[in-house]
């Protein structure tokens, strides 16, 4: 530990962790981002000891206070969106436009929430009982603790944490152990924006030691979560088994589903945008192409050149479309499934090899696989890279068959000209979210975010529909 070293927040102070970690860019990993400290369970229960000692102050004091510290910290993002699109990138990989574009939606969600402070409003129903009034209204959990992942560095943690404070709980935030950098600048920019002692602490450290304490503890009331299938599964058992309220945001496995009468350069973009950008680490990434017959060759050619042309190569370097994977195991993992697409019989019709660069990185060329089945494992499981699968249909029915056939439901999109086959599939698709002519990546701040199936489970994230997971229902009934 240096005096460099970026430390833990809790209970309104700066505290050196247990031990340190080095965090690394992935476009350039001799460049040392800064040493960040890691906690321990004892750290995480101080946290969470001052969450709940700061709660019932937080939970009835001022709703103008509040808002005006959530959008305090919403607009001192939103003026350093460089800066920390800048961080973003060099800690994630992804290219400095998709850096600034998350900060700002970062800086967006705390501003959106601020006005939701002064809008959390509630009901007031007759009673079947004459003379009785019933009020409905809405009350914050307690303290809520959040484990976020490293694909969103900064807009994660923001949509979780601006909605657990609008509504008034506490809250723990544990980031990803890879990218603890944006992290730690929210809470830097979250302890001066005016928030009492206890009601934000930031414990950065691995999941297995941080996030474990912070699951068993009986304090925490709620868990929000956003990673994989199976630490959401582990997560969930336990939280369930001590009645916690739990909200999970897991994998995808989304189809876009390309049919013969949809235009070619928007289908193509929607792909290539949906497939790769963010280096196909997102949990909306459209990783299976379902594709009619008539469309199939002329698509499969389009998008080849597409990404022939694009340029894969250090985050922050001007005109680079595809930052590197985030580190050496999840390019492990996406190397390994390009393997076993090719074991099963798919044909890599581009890319999948590493690429060598001026600086050494994770970097890979896009893969697409063309004559995928959707029965092989690079259809059904989630690599969360830049890989591909074309799958070829008959037609429109074939094609949704295929598309709602998978254990995940986060986003389906499709691309078509007929108004008949983009309602049926809004109202057919088995999923949270639906995209018809859009990528299946990229989605507002302000509405439900979230899916079916495997990929979520609890209330949806984001927009008005966060008040469902953050805050817990009363129902009182009052006679004169
Ligand atoms: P994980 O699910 O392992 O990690 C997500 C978060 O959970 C991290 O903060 C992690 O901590 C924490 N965590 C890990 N183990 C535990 C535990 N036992 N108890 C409590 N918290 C825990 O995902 P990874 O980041 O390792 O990514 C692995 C895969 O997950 C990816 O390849 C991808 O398939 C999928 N993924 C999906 C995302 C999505 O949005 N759908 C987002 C990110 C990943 P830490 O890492 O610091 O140890």
């Amino acid at each position: 530990m240096t005096a460099s070293t970026f430390r833990n927040y809790i209970a309104g102070e700066w505290v050196a962790g247990a031990t340190v970690t080095v965090n690394r860019n992935p476009s350039d990993v001799s460049d040392v981002i800064g040493e960040y400290a890691q906690a321990d369970a004892a750290q995480a229960g101080a946290a969470i000891a001052a969450a709940k000692q700061a709660f019932p102050a937080w939970a009835t004091g001022s709703i103008q206070e509040r808002a005006n510290i959530l959008d305090r910290a919403g607009n001192e993002i939103l003026a350093r969106k460089d800066e920390l699109g800048r961080l973003l990138s060099r800690e994630e990989g992804k290219t400095l436009p998709e850096g600034v574009g998350e900060a700002m939606r970062a800086g967006n969600i705390f501003k959106f929430f601020a006005g939701e402070v002064l809008r959390t409003g509630g009901e007031k129903i007759p009673s079947v009982r004459p003379g009785v009034d019933v009020e409905v209204t809405r009350e914050p959990l307690g303290v809520i603790g959040l484990i976020t992942p490293w694909n969103f560095p900064i807009a994660i943690p923001a949509w979780k944490l601006a909605p657990a404070l609008a509504y008034g709980n506490t809250v723990v935030m544990k980031p990803a152990d890879l990218v603890p950098g944006c992290a730690w600048a929210l809470a830097d920019i979250l302890a001066r924006a005016g928030l009492p002692a206890g009601v934000f602490n930031l414990v950065m450290g691995r999941g297995s030691v941080v996030g474990e304490a912070m699951v068993a503890h009986p304090d925490v009331a709620g868990l929000s979560f956003t990673g994989s299938v199976a630490t959401g599964r582990g997560i969930a058992a336990k939280a369930i088994a001590r009645m916690a309220k739990v909200q999970l945001e897991m994998g995808g496995k989304n189809p876009l589903v390309v049919l013969d009468d949809a235009d070619l350069a928007t289908a193509v973009n929607c792909a290539v945008q949906g497939a790769y950008f963010s280096t196909g680490q997102r949990c909306t990434a459209s990783s299976r192409l379902i594709v009619t017959e008539g469309i199939h060759d002329r698509f499969v050619a389009a998008v080849k050149d597409k990404l022939a042309a694009l340029k894969v190569d250090d985050a922050l370097a001007p005109g680079t479309d595809l930052g590197p994977v985030v580190d050496q195991s999840q390019l492990d993992t996406d190397l390994s499934y390009i393997e076993v697409g090719r074991g099963e019989g798919a044909k890599l019709a581009f890319g999948g090899e590493r690429l060598g660069k001026a600086k050494e990185g994770y970097y890979l060329a896009p893969a697409l696989f063309t004559e995928a089945t959707n029965a092989m494992r690079i259809a059904r499981e989630e690599i969360f890279g830049p890989v591909a699968a074309v799958i070829r249909a008959k037609n429109y029915d074939e094609a949704l068959a295929i598309a709602n056939d998978t254990p995940f439901g986060l986003c389906s999109g499709i691309v078509t000209n007929s108004l008949k086959h983009a309602a049926h599939f809004k109202r057919h698709a088995e999923a949270g979210m639906v995209m018809v002519n859009l990528p299946t990546a990229g989605v507002d701040y302000h509405v439900p975010f979230g899916g079916r199936k495997g990929s979520s489970y609890g209330p949806r994230e984001q927009g008005r529909y966060a008040a469902e997971f953050y805050t817990v229902v009363k129902t009182a009934y009052i006679a004169p």
